[in-house]
């Protein structure tokens, strides 16, 4: 599994953990890359719908887990972010989630609004946990960047340097992100037409990601869109597998990779016909767990082996006790509905009190 194998400290490893496309199904998630560098930092690209799972699979702990960066604002991208947020403080991330996200072209459509009012839908959620749990995990820090910086630095921590370049997608907004850390050189690209810009500072990349649409037909036949809004979902709003061919051919990478589509036995053919129509290097059709460990001299594709029973893992650091002072009580008339089993529980906490040495009362 890949949480639990050890990197040499020169070494890059990324999981898929979302690869599929914005309707849901069981076996591909949708965008999330789990970039682990050897000095132990650990990046989230994205955190689409469905990937939370993947994420758990890997059974890395959540103290790790409080970096995430977002191509752009559709839910394919950041769908699972409530989950992460909630599911991860509850699992162990005993501080706060940390989000890097573009701007928009008005406050509403920036990544900031998106998270604060992400954060008020979930009033409900986190006022009832209050005094039940470790506190320290409820909290984001939003660091909302410029979606008009072209290779600007928008993180730099412990030898890791994170840059930013425009995406064209959909409206103003969308990103890609270009990750420098040991002399080796990552890029994420989110959702977009091919640009300029990608062609330019993706260059000569170690890894490549970068979107790549079902093919046209298959739109249109699988997924049932009319020819119009195929062609220009499938085209122009994203990349078409041709057109990823010829965006490579001109990066260069040490490994191309393709997501962003349903990779079945009956659509991977026309994929790889058109990215091979104008791309001949190495490639990656990727898809939910696949695995590259990235060394100067070898990159290995390997599939992440998963269990489906998974526990939390184990929190680096001993939790913090909650304060039950900071519950927020039932009003009376929800409270005076109690029904009364105290008597069957009792034995429940006199058992767990003995075994720990504690002195827990029923309320
Ligand atoms: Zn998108
Ligand atoms: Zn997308």
């Amino acid at each position: 599994m890949a949480g639990q194998v050890n990197l040499a400290p020169d070494e890059m490893r990324l999981v898929a953990c979302g690869t599929g496309m914005p309707t849901a199904r069981p076996k591909q998630a949708v965008s999330c890359w789990l970039l682990e560098l050897g000095n132990g930092d650990k990046f989230l690209f994205d955190v689409g719908t469905g990937s939370n799972e993947r994420i758990a699979a890997l059974q890395i702990p959540y103290n790790y887990l409080d970096k995430v960066f977002l191509s752009h604002l559709h839910t394919d991208h950041f769908g699972d972010l409530d989950a992460l947020f909630v599911g991860g403080a509850l699992s162990g991330r005993q501080k706060p989630l940390r989000v890097w996200g573009p701007s928009g072209e008005t406050p509403e459509r920036g990544t900031k609004y998106a998270i604060e009012h992400l954060r008020k839908a979930l009033t409900w959620d986190i006022d009832g946990r209050a005094g039940l749990t470790d506190p320290r995990g409820y909290f984001i820090e939003t660091t909302e960047f410029d979606y008009k910086g072209v290779n600007k630095v928008i993180f730099r921590e412990n030898g890791v340097t994170i840059r930013s370049i425009p995406a064209i997608h959909s409206l103003d907004g969308p990103v890609s992100f270009i990750v420098d850390w040991n002399g080796m050189k990552f890029v994420f690209g989110g959702d977009t037409y091919p640009n300029k810009w990608f062609a330019k500072y993706a260059k000569d990349a170690d890894i490549a990601i970068h979107e790549c649409f079902i093919a046209v037909p298959d739109m249109i036949e699988k997924f049932k869109f009319t020819p119009q809004s195929a062609l220009s979902a499938g085209t122009q709003i994203h990349t078409a597998p041709e057109a990823f061919g010829k965006m490579m051919s001109i990066i260069k990478p040490r490994m191309a990779i393709a997501y962003h589509f349903f990779k079945d036995f009956d659509t991977s053919a026309s994929i790889l016909d058109g990215i091979r129509s104008t791309y001949a290097g190495p490639l990656s059709l990727s898809e939910d767990y696949m695995v590259w460990n990235i060394t100067q001299d070898e990159i290995r594709v390997r599939m992440a082996r998963v269990d489906g029973d998974v526990w939390p893992p184990p929190a680096t650091e001993k939790p913090q006790l909650p304060d039950p002072s900071a519950r927020i009580p039932y009003s009376d008339m929800i409270n005076g509905g109690r029904y009364d089993v105290k008597d069957v529980i009792q034995p429940v906490y006199d058992r767990i009190n003995k075994e720990y040495g504690i002195n827990e009362k029923q309320e």
